[in-house]
């Protein structure tokens, strides 16, 4: 199958403007249903696959999103390199709404949440000291001459369950931890597309500054939309201008081979189901 670059829509980023050949996609995993029908289709060349995370019409809250149903689902379609449109909140003065950031960490503040693919007979520990494809997040950060925004090479990304925003007490507990912006969706979307060998990077559009600033009103869904419409925009130009530009193959040599060299189980002793539930990922490294 020809390798494909995926992305996956957060708030506001419910279809991929600018694709030709066109096609809806839905796939049945063994984890459940996926947020939506994928959609496949061309730009520039490139074939491409897309999901709105929260599905068409926004019907899915963080929590309730099934992370490893999405990402099997890039897996099965092909996909590499995942790029990831998030809308955040910013945790720093020097990141204003309008801004984007190009993450390059990530504290996990969820709790309830399913971490892995693994389990059940197989037992793998990825690396995750550099959770984002760094030759991802390069090119992206090479595309921004083609937005009209800052967007910072780096940040870190704290991610909270919600689905309420936080309160001043925590919001100022963050930024004394030093974080950079603050969002519900990455976790564990970033450490399953790891498991997964895909390529991850994330797109944080800031839409507000959460509620620590005390210049600004505290963070409302209105404001909160308002800044996301403009942002959407920006992040569809930095996706087109990294998909004209991108290699035909992927180059980093962190995420391609990240279970396939982490792999503790001797693939003899696997249970069968466990393999076939993991038919997409495992297929690349051990007979299955
Ligand atoms: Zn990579």
């Amino acid at each position: 199958m020809e390798a494909a670059i995926g992305v996956i829509g957060g708030s506001g980023l419910y279809a991929m403007p600018g694709l030709t050949e066109v096609r809806e996609v839905r796939v049945t995993t063994p984890f459940g249903d996926p947020s939506d029908a994928f959609i496949t289709g061309r730009l520039h060349g490139r074939r491409m696959v897309f999901l709105p995370r929260h599905g068409v019409g926004h019907r899915i809250l963080p929590h309730e999103i099934n992370f490893r149903a999405n990402l099997w689902g890039f897996k099965h379609l092909g996909v590499e390199r995942l790029i990831s449109v998030s809308a955040v909140g910013s945790m720093k003065e020097s990141i204003a709404p309008g801004h984007l950031v190009l993450a390059d960490q990530f504290i996990d503040r969820t709790r309830r949440r399913v971490q892995t693919f693994y389990g059940d007979g197989i037992v793998v520990h990825v690396p995750f000291a550099e959770p984002i494809c760094p030759a991802v997040r390069s090119a992206l950060y090479a595309a921004r001459t083609a937005v009209d925004t800052p967007v910072h090479a780096q940040g870190t990304y704290i991610c909270i369950d919600g689905p309420q925003f936080s309160t001043k007490a925590e919001s100022l507990l963050y930024r004394s931890w030093g974080v950079d912006v603050i969002g519900m969706t990455n976790m564990p979307e970033a450490k399953l597309a790891r498991e997964a060998e895909i390529c991850y990077a994330t797109i944080a559009l800031a839409t507000d500054y959460d509620c620590w600033h005390e210049s600004e009103e505290s963070v409302t869904v209105e404001a909160v939309l308002r800044t996301l419409k403009a942002n959407v925009e920006r992040a569809q130009r930095l996706i087109d201008g990294f998909v004209q530009n991108a290699p035909a193959e992927r180059s980093c040599g962190l995420c391609a081979t990240a279970a396939r060299t982490s792999l503790m189980s001797d693939p003899a002793k696997i249970p069968e189901a466990t393999k076939q539930r993991l038919q997409p990922i495992l297929r690349h490294f051990m007979p299955v």
